[in-house]
């Protein structure tokens, strides 16, 4: 895995601003991966494809999550700190995939997990039910006892995806500390890790301007540069 550079970082920033979040993880992934194929990454599960966002977000930017949720009882905004290593249930780079059964009324019945192209094909639904209704009848594998109707077993099916694949659906246990109510809520890792990278870019373009105008150099030149140096050279350049 590469950690994301001045450069891929900007270069990933800038083809992600039009796509869709689950092409954009695809694309954080292809610059932290650049050795593997789009059909590889894109065939990853997403708790797989989640874990490998971790990771590279953690090499980038660090352990350490900060961010601010608001109490949904009192609007207290409250500030938020994880860890990587408390997040990261599963290996980043062990693909381990293979089918999984599940049994329902005595039967027994093959899925394999939801990949990103899943994910693509159940964004085009009109709602959250044909979602699922799409994610199941592309998941559910061929039984030896005939194929079940799919609608049916929707949410079986992803009750029993979730046990499969525990890092595609990370709960934070959450509690206001003003009004002490308590509930949980999902961490989009994608959305996070996407956050945090308009933000460093939006800062790198300022760098990359006041440096340029100062020393005359090049936005590669200053790209290429260790963000200590950089920094180093915006102290000199009096700011
Ligand atoms: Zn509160």
């Amino acid at each position: 895995m590469r950690p994301l550079s001045g450069a891929s970082l900007l270069s990933a920033w800038e083809q992600g601003q039009s796509q869709h979040p689950v092409d954009r993880a695809l694309t954080l992934l292809a610059a932290g991966w650049p050795e593997a194929s789009f059909e590889e990454l894109a065939g990853l599960s997403i708790g797989r494809r989640d874990a490998r966002l971790l990771a590279l977000r953690r090499a980038t930017f660090g352990e350490v999550l900060r961010g601010f949720v608001s109490c949904p009882v009192c609007a207290e905004a409250l500030e938020l700190e994880l860890r990587t290593s408390e997040l990261l249930l599963q290996d980043p780079e062990v693909d381990a995939g293979g089918d999984f059964t599940m049994t329902v009324d005595g039967r027994d019945l093959r899925f394999r997990l939801p990949d990103s192209r899943d994910l693509a094909a159940a964004a085009v639904c009109a709602g959250a039910e044909e979602a699922s209704a799409r994610i199941a009848d592309r998941c559910f594998l061929a039984t030896t006892t005939g194929d079940p109707p799919p609608a049916a077993l929707t949410a079986a099916l992803a009750t029993a995806m979730a046990a499969a694949d525990p890092q595609a659906d990370l709960s934070l246990a959450l509690r206001c500390a003003a009004c002490a109510h308590e509930w949980s809520d999902a961490l989009d890792v994608q959305g996070f890790f996407w956050s945090e990278i308009d933000a460093a870019a939006v800062r790198l373009l300022d760098d990359v301007d006041r440096l340029a105008r100062v020393y005359g150099w090049s936005e590669a030149e200053i790209l290429a540069m260790s963000p200590r140096r950089r920094r180093r050279y915006l102290e000199l350049a009096g700011r």
